[in-house]
């Protein structure tokens, strides 16, 4: 498992929901119509727009898959080192 730091940018987010139907265990929209990160299905510590989580290779495939959907790129995906993974820099 490693820690990825995931950022949705809610003035970037159009409400499209991509994301939400191809990672409902990471995202979620609010009643703004933005999508708020999730831990494994769980809001832990509240809804929030960023979240550190611990995830599988196959959990950041699809995590991965979930932030190209986006038609603004407004979901933003960090390793543990900070280095930005998505969108490539
Ligand atoms: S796919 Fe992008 S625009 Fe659509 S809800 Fe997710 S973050 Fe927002």
């Amino acid at each position: 498992m490693q820690k990825y730091k995931i950022v949705v940018d809610p003035d970037l987010c159009i409400g499209a929901a991509s994301c939400v139907t191809i990672d409902p265990n990471t995202f979620i929209m609010n009643d703004e119509n933005k999508a708020e990160v999730l831990d494994h299905g769980e809001a832990q510590g509240g809804p929030t727009y960023e979240r550190e989580i611990e995830m599988t290779d196959d959990e950041r495939e699809t995590l991965i898959m979930a932030a190209e959907s986006c038609p603004t790129l407004a979901i933003f995906v960090y390793d543990e080192t900070g280095e930005q993974l998505y969108p490539d820099m």
